[in-house]
């Protein structure tokens, strides 16, 4: 059912609110394919309709779930909130400098698009990032990262609307606090965070000049050695990853998923050396504060998952670190998988698996 541009009175003229829908459907909306219902959802394609819709005296103070592609979302229920689905669409160089392009994007507009895009137009920083699944607004949020670069790398700042006041904020990158696979958007007011409070409209991206590839990622590495590439450009580069991720992802399109379902975890050098000690095979990456970080895929495929399944939900058979559903698969078989797999690597490890995706 829809009610389309209904309308509220405010002081001068009466003023359209954004499309509201109800009791839509959210399967297609999430790249899981998971069943759940929205009781209602507006669709947002500017501030305004973000402010209009907080003047509503239907959705006003109800809570509310930001979506965007759905593509880091575990459906384990019907949201009880309203759901805003981002739409804010747009594109533009706002300022050539000598060190660098910084590009402004709508929060609706898709993120691999975007990075294809960036590329056409001569402005080169993203390529290691494509083929990353979702919106643009929804980037900062957990800092997307792939092959060697995070979004914090590239981050100019980001224009979003308080859902309580409905007033607008800039953030830099300071203000987001980026962390790994994390922001101030993925942490709940109890931790100081903005989680389900805002809603991000505009993200502005600094583009570095002169372009410097980033090719220390193994994965790229191995492509130089394969093709005797050791200079390879800024295209290629977005081609060698697209072409890497197509062959070790299940694409949602045939295979519902969200990606990494784990954060790799991070643990002391002495708890890491200690691992070693009773698994020598295991993979681990030293990070600059001298932690180490584990690959979650090692840890969930020595415990046997890889290729598993809990009812309809399953982990990938090329990637341990990815559940998929196998075929009407609800959230809550995908949740109880996940708490398997978490149980497990605690027992033999003794390492809390975090989950990366947001279960709602
Ligand atoms: C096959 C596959 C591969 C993936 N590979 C990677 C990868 O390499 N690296 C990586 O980091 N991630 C990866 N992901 C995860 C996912 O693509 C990213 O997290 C992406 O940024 C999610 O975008 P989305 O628009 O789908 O967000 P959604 O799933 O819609 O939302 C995710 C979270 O962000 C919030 N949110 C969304 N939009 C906004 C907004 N405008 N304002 C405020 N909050 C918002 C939501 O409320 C929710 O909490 C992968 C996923 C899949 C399915």
């Amino acid at each position: 059912m829809n009610t389309t541009g209904s309308s509220i009175e405010r002081p001068g003229v009466p003023v359209a609110t954004p499309t509201i829908e109800h009791d839509l459907s959210l399967r297609d909306l999430n790249s899981f394919g998971l069943p759940a219902v929205a009781r209602t959802l507006a669709r947002v394609t500017n501030e305004a309709d973000v402010r209009r819709l907080l003047a509503d005296p239907r959705c006003g103070a109800a809570p509310k779930l930001v979506l965007g592609g759905g593509s880091n979302l575990v459906f384990s229920r019907d949201p009880q909130a309203v759901v805003l689905k981002v739409e804010v669409m747009g594109r533009r160089l706002v300022a050539e400098r000598p060190e660098a392009w910084i590009v402004e994007l709508g929060a609706g507009e898709s993120w691999h698009e975007v990075v294809a895009w960036t590329l056409g137009q001569g402005w080169p920083g993203l390529e290691n990032l494509a083929l990353i699944p979702g919106t643009v607004g929804a980037a900062p949020v957990q800092n997307i990262g792939a092959y060697g670069l995070e979004l914090a790398d590239r981050f100019e700042s980001l224009d979003a609307v308080d859902l309580v006041t409905g007033r607008t904020v800039t953030l830099d990158a300071r203000a987001c606090a980026f962390g790994y696979r994390d922001s101030i958007f993925k942490r709940d007011a109890r931790e100081g965070g903005l989680a389900g409070k805002s809603l991000i409209t505009r993200v502005r991206l600094r583009l570095p000049r002169p372009w410097q590839p980033v090719l220390g990622y193994l994965d790229l590495e191995r492509r130089m050695a394969e093709t005797g590439q050791a200079a390879p450009d800024a295209r290629t580069i977005f081609e060698w990853v697209c072409a890497i991720r197509r062959a070790k992802l299940p694409d949602p399109a045939q295979i519902g998923n969200a990606g990494s379902f784990f954060k790799n975890p991070i643990v002391s050098a002495e708890q890491c050396r200690d691992i070693i000690g009773r698994d020598p095979e295991i993979v681990h990456y030293p990070m600059p504060d001298g932690r180490m970080k584990l690959a979650a895929g090692w840890l969930i495929d020595a415990c046997g998952w890889k290729g598993k399944s809990v009812g309809r939900a399953g982990v990938y058979e090329r990637q341990a670190l990815v559940l998929v559903n196998r075929g009407g698969a609800t959230g809550a078989e995908v949740v109880t998988l996940a708490r398997a797999i978490q149980e497990s690597v605690y027992g033999r490890f003794g390492i809390r698996l975090e989950p990366e995706p947001v279960i709602v």
